[in-house]
């Protein structure tokens, strides 16, 4: 009886959904309902999700709750590593004393203003472990009670309009959500694991402000040839590394260069997945693939829109790539990314998906390779020296120098010694002989030794030179650029 009852719930969870959100639990869901006179079929659907969820929780589900109370205003020109901290505490304290609705609302929230990039919730024996990614790092934040697991899956679920009685396959959708430091798509992902479903929440970042071309960790002498790039009113600059390494606000920093500078205004579009930053000054669209709106799809309906920058996600089909060369031929400049393992391996990918090494060679300007680093407190960083396994590695690169930093902590960094994370970056820019050795279809190690010889800085070297700066640590570099 609850099985079907859920099955039919199923059916009607997209139109029972406002309801359901905005009542604060099932029974008072289905007394809203009987009194606006629904049909039957959508009560009775109520009926069997009130049955499964007495069935399968303790707690109610409520609707999201007022959080402020728990993270309250900070004073102005709090910094970053402090936010966090406070952020982070402040749900360690609640998490024990909270239903799953209101833990969800306030893990979501303290999570937006840590900055953390992903929420997990780990089943395993003894409840769920709940962790943030804050600057690449875990984060535990503490063990979830085993009767919170079930209420707090249904109620990411029923946010993410997905199937509650599907346990055993991977699901996956988004929803947005509003808190006072602004609002946030979250990206959900649910795993089946041998202790229940496995939740990863990706924190998307509407709401924040765009980031500037000058603050996104470019060297000068690197600044300075983005910039011409950027100029460039037609072709395809490439943007490769693992996911989190902030490809993505690159490419942003990148649109809002263009827009602040390029003459006569520009036309800038976006096909995105999802929308990590609301512009308004851009024409966003979102890929929706139950819709039948796909990178290709969403990039052939911009086109006709008369764009001049357009911002393609992703390129991982031979569809797209080819649709990518037409446009960049024809007049638009075309920023997008690209999964490789390095500047040069852009070109090899996209050969392999079809693309003629002539045409690359003529419509390419550049391919940007990076990585993040933590940065180091600029208040209270100190000298150091390179241990002597680190001297090694700098000489076998043929690379000098002896100062460099180390963090100490300071009450500006909450007595971290860091400060959030920049970028380093590969930048191979297609030179004329680069571009002749595109056509003659070089292999990639060949290509990035073409590049070097023409002025590409690469990955390890430019990490070491943001350890010289002072930017980060020399451990840090070579962690993670070696
Ligand atoms: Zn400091």
């Amino acid at each position: 009886m609850i099985a079907a009852a859920c099955a039919l719930l199923a059916l009607v969870v997209p139109d029972i959904y406002p309801f359901y959100a905005a009542a604060p639990d099932a029974s008072s869901a289905a007394r809203m309902l009987a009194g606006s006179l629904i049909h039957p079929v959508v009560l009775l659907a109520l009926a069997g999700a009130g049955a499964c969820e007495l069935a399968s929780r303790r707690r109610p589900v409520t609707a999201p709750v007022e959080v402020d109370e728990f993270l309250p205003a900070l004073p102005p020109g709090t910094i970053r590593a402090r936010k966090a901290a406070l952020a982070i505490e402040a749900l360690k304290l609640r998490m024990h004393k909270l239903d799953a609705s209101a833990l969800v609302a306030l893990t979501v929230q303290a999570a937006i203003r840590a900055e953390a990039s992903d929420i997990h919730l780990h089943p395993r024996h003894g409840g769920m472990q709940l962790s943030l990614r804050v600057d690449g790092d875990m984060i535990d934040v503490g063990l979830l009670p085993p009767d919170l697991q079930g209420p707090i899956t249904n109620r990411l679920k029923v946010l993410t309009r997905l199937v509650l009685y599907v346990t055993d396959r991977p699901q996956d959708g988004h929803f947005p959500i509003a808190t006072p430091d602004g609002s946030a798509e979250i990206r959900a992902s649910f795993l089946p694991t041998e202790h229940g479903e496995k939740i990863v929440l990706r924190v998307g970042r509407t709401g924040m402000k765009l980031p500037s071309i000058e603050e996104v960790g470019l060297t000068p002498a690197l600044l300075e040839r983005v910039k011409a790039m950027l100029d460039k009113p037609q072709g395809l600059i490439f943007f490769t590394g693992p996911i989190g390494s902030g490809k993505t606000t690159s490419i942003y920093a990148a649109l809002g260069h263009i827009r602040a500078t390029r003459r006569g205004g520009a036309q800038i579009a976006t096909i995105e997945d999802p929308i990590e930053l609301v512009v308004p000054a851009f024409a966003q669209t979102k890929v929706n693939r139950q819709a039948g709106l796909d990178f290709a799809q969403g990039f052939r309906a911009l086109l006709r829109q008369d764009p001049n920058v357009i911002a393609v996600g992703e390129i991982r089909d031979s569809e797209t790539a080819n649709i990518a060369m037409q446009s960049g031929l024809t007049g638009h400049l075309i920023l997008t990314t690209v999964h490789a393992d390095s500047a040069a391996g852009v070109f090899n990918r996209l050969l392999e998906m079809g693309i003629e090494p002539f045409v690359l060679a003529s419509v390419s300007l550049a391919c940007v390779s990076q990585r993040l680093v933590k940065q180091l407190c600029a208040h209270c960083r100190v000298p150091a020296k390179p241990t002597p396994e680190q001297a090694v590695r700098l000489a076998a690169a043929k690379l000098t120098g002896s100062s460099f930093f180390a963090p100490r902590g300071c009450p500006r960094c909450d007595s971290t010694g860091w400060n959030g994370r920049t970028a380093v970056y590969e930048i191979l820019e297609i030179s004329p002989a680069v571009r002749e050795a595109l056509q003659k279809n070089l292999d990639t190690s060949q290509l990035m030794k073409l590049a070097i010889a023409e002025g590409t800085v690469p990955l390890f070297e430019a990490a070491v030179e943001h350890a010289r700066l002072g930017r980060t640590t020399l451990a840090e570099a070579m962690r993670v650029a070696g």
